[in-house]
């Protein structure tokens, strides 16, 4: 499958990282540093982002048509087999028919209402949250962790494999009943506009949704008495319109508690999950280069600190 393996062993099984290798110099194939089945290298490149590039850098991948083993951790199929095992909850969330072929993930609507977690000042803050309107589909209250620690769990898996659709072969999302597209739920920062516009025009019925960006900043501020501790992703910038426009989304998290971003800085890629609101535009103007910016901002409000994660390196067990 398609998870991005940093480093691997050479055919005289000389271990070497990914960004060590020369790719004019690259050996014919390489081997999984778990498993040992045979790897392709991808080189480092960048990808047109709008008025920015993304930078990715180089890796192992899954030579075509080979297989991980049960046992290696890079092998996705197994790493769902592990989540849905440790928590007899997160069975109910993620499962695996019988006869299907790949595991689904039931996506749910966070309870409207509640408390944020407590933190460990022992002080809980309400929440505010969208209002999700179809009851039928929201989580109770006290499968409210287990749900989220798997979603976490799943989403972080899915910021190491290439794109969605390499990780949707390994996934399905069903949400109200019906297979949801993992490109209408993940977004990286080129789909950023994207999952804006979704959130716009939904009207407030949306659903979950998970982000994944590089942390450009992360603050303080206090309205109304009310402190929030906000993380800011590197915004997605549009190209120049004819008249000089750059259209941004930046999301941001806006955490009740400063615990939520604990071990989070600036240049740390993070997922975030839950349902995001749209946020009105600002302009602001680039006197010298000409421009006008249309700014849009995307929020997240977490209940829990599982809401917010760090990208892992490595997925769990490989390092
Ligand atoms: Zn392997």
């Amino acid at each position: 499958m398609a998870i991005r393996i940093p480093w691997s062993y050479t055919p005289k099984h000389e271990p070497v990282a990914a960004k060590d290798v020369d790719p004019e110099a690259r050996c014919d194939h390489y081997s999984c540093p778990k498993c040992d089945v045979k790897l392709a290298f991808n080189k480092a490149y960048d990808r047109n982002a709008g008025e920015d590039i993304i930078h990715v850098p180089a890796y192992f991948k899954l030579w075509p048509n080979e297989v991980h083993t049960v046992a290696c951790p890079f092998n996705l199929t197994e790493q769902f087999k592990v989540i849905a095992s440790e928590s007899e909850e997160a069975g109910e969330f993620l499962k695996k028919e019988p006869n299907a072929r790949k595991y689904r993930f039931r996506l749910m609507a966070l309870p409207s209402s509640g408390k944020a977690e407590v933190g460990p000042d022992g002080e809980a803050l309400p929440a505010r949250l969208p209002h999700a309107r179809n009851p039928d589909f929201q989580l109770s209250e006290n499968k409210l962790p287990a749900y989220l620690s798997t979603a976490k769990r799943i989403f972080a898996l899915r910021s190491l494999c290439e794109s969605n659709t390499g990780f949707e072969e390994a996934l399905e999302l069903v949400y109200e009943g019906r297979t949801i597209a993992w490109s209408e739920v993940c977004f990286e920062k080129d789909g950023f506009m994207t999952a804006h516009a979704a959130v716009d025009g939904a009207n407030g019925r949306t659903h979950p949704m998970a982000l994944i960006g590089k942390v450009k900043d992360t603050f303080k501020t206090t309205r109304n008495n009310k402190t929030s501790h906000v993380l800011a992703m590197e915004p997605f910038r549009s190209r120049r319109s004819p008249e000089g426009i750059v259209t941004s989304v930046e999301p941001r998290v806006s955490a009740p508690k400063e615990f939520f971003l604990e071990g989070i800085s600036k240049g740390d890629i993070v997922v975030a999950f839950g349902h995001w609101n749209p946020f009105q535009a600002t302009d602001g103007e680039d006197k010298e280069r000409g421009t006008t910016f249309k700014n849009h901002f995307l929020y997240l409000n977490p209940r829990r600190k599982d809401q917010i994660a760090k990208a892992p390196r490595e997925p769990e067990g490989a390092e």
